[in-house]
This record gives C-alpha cells, structure tokens and sequence, in this order.
C-alpha cells in the first residue's frame, strides 16, 4: 500500500467552471484523471510534470466530462473507466457498483456508486477516505435533473450521506457559493451555512478552489442532503404550499426551487 501522504489530488480549472481532478503518486510521478473535459491542460500538466497516465475515470456522459478522453488516449495507450449503461467512446472498462477500479500504481482502489439522477447511469468512485462525484452531489449542492426523476436523484444522494463523515467530496464544478446563496435562503437559520458562504467567497476572492469538502461539512449545510430537517421541510412546505413532508417529496420541491432561484 502507498503512503497516503504521497499520493496528491490536483484540481485542473477547465472550461469556465469544470475541475479535471489528478490523482498523483508524489514519489513515481503516475497519474489517474478523473472526467477530462478537455485534454490540454491534462496534457500540459503531463508535460511539464513529466507525469505518467495510468488510468481515466468518468462519471458521466456530459461533453463537459468526457471531451479530452481521445486525444490523451491518442498519446497513452491506458484504461477508460466508464458508468455501464452509458455509451462513451473511448471506453475500454464499463463499471458499476461492485465493480472495483484497480489503481496500484497510486496505491488506491476505488469503488462504485450507482448515482442516477443527473444523468441515467452516472457513478462515483470511492473509498475511505474520498469521493469523485462528477454533477451528482455538489459542494453544497446537486446537479440537475436531465435524465432522471427525483425519487431516483434523492435515493443516489442517500448514498452519499451514508459515507464517512471525514470521507473529502470532490465534484466536478466550482458552484459552492452559488449553491449556499441558495442554501442560505432556504436555511435563514443555519449559522453553519452563513459561515461556510463567508470562507468560500474568501476563498474564491483568491481565485482558490472551494472544493473538496468533508461529507460532515456537506451534512450540515447542504440542503439536499437535510431533506428529513424540520427547517428544510418546513420550507419545502411553504414554497410548494403542500403538506408534503416525505424526503424524497421534499427533495423534488427544493431541487425544483433551486432551478427557478
Ligand atoms: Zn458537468
Ligand atoms: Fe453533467
């Protein structure tokens, strides 16, 4: 087993709000890459690191994921980790859960989530002491609806919260301020929510990630894993003007809420 100090997780700002994620043995220079929306910086960062490529992990299907998978895959002859059901090409490793993705270079194995709700067949990978998310679960918040309806979205985010509460959530977007404006909104209440807003605009004033986050900070501050809290079922309430008090019932609300915020 690797030293876990040597492994290193490098977030590489792509598009206008993407993290291609780079999980990096700090002593033999090997290299996993998680969702590649494009392929230059990866491809830079290999240059001028001289990294070694050993594996690609997807989570999604979205162009936005998956679009530097083919000209790295041009230069490094290395595994594609796809979700089963959906088709990307590329691919040379379909997975689900109870599949295992084998990185021993880095030291880490690396298990699956079924997470549909973003999209049809969306997964993450996982282990003790971290989570690759992709559009799924957000810092403080979650990704859209596109391909699923929201009973399956909420069953997906109930996998999340039985992680860890020390397990590091890295997603695939820098959207937490955005999404604890709205948190707050919901949550007036919620110092813990008005505390982590304050951090993260500092922390995006320096133009710093705002992720990863622990699944304890996400327990307390993200409304769409707090469906069964008073506050946030009250609130569900008062926007839809129903009675409705199920979590998967309240999840529907607030996601709903939040696309219209
Ligand atoms: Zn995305
Ligand atoms: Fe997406």
């Amino acid at each position: 087993m690797l030293d876990k100090t040597l492994l290193k997780i490098i977030p590489l700002p792509a598009l206008k709000d993407n993290y291609i994620w780079l999980l990096k043995n700090k002593a033999s220079r090997h290299v996993a890459i998680v969702d590649p929306s494009e392929a230059k910086p990866v491809l830079d960062r290999i240059k001028t690191e001289r990294l070694i490529p050993t594996a690609i992990m997807i989570t999604h299907h979205h162009w936005d994921h998956v679009g530097g998978i083919a000209a790295i895959i041009e230069q490094f002859n290395i595994p594609v980790y796809t979700p089963k059901s959906e088709t990307i090409a590329g691919s040379t490793h379909p997975v689900g859960a109870g599949d295992v993705v084998s990185l021993p270079e880095l030291g880490l194995q690396l298990n699956i989530l079924d997470v549909p709700g973003h999209t049809a067949g969306a997964v993450a990978y996982y282990n003790d002491d971290l989570v690759f998310s992709g559009d799924t679960l957000f810092t403080a918040g979650c990704g859209r609806l596109f391909e699923g309806t929201p009973a399956q979205m909420h069953n997906s985010l109930s996998k999340f919260k039985a992680l860890p509460d020390n397990t590091r959530l890295y997603c695939g977007h820098e959207y937490t301020v955005s999404n604890l404006k709205f948190a707050a909104h919901l949550e007036p209440g919620n110092k813990a929510i008005q505390q982590r807003l304050q951090r993260a605009t500092a922390t995006r004033d320096k133009h710093l990630p705002t992720v990863p986050a622990t699944m304890s900070e996400e327990q307390a501050t993200n409304p769409f894993l707090r469906c069964e809290e008073v506050t946030v079922i009250a609130a569900a309430r008062a926007y839809a003007t129903t009675s409705a008090t199920a979590p998967a019932d309240v999840f529907a609300t607030i996601r709903r809420w939040k696309d219209n915020f």
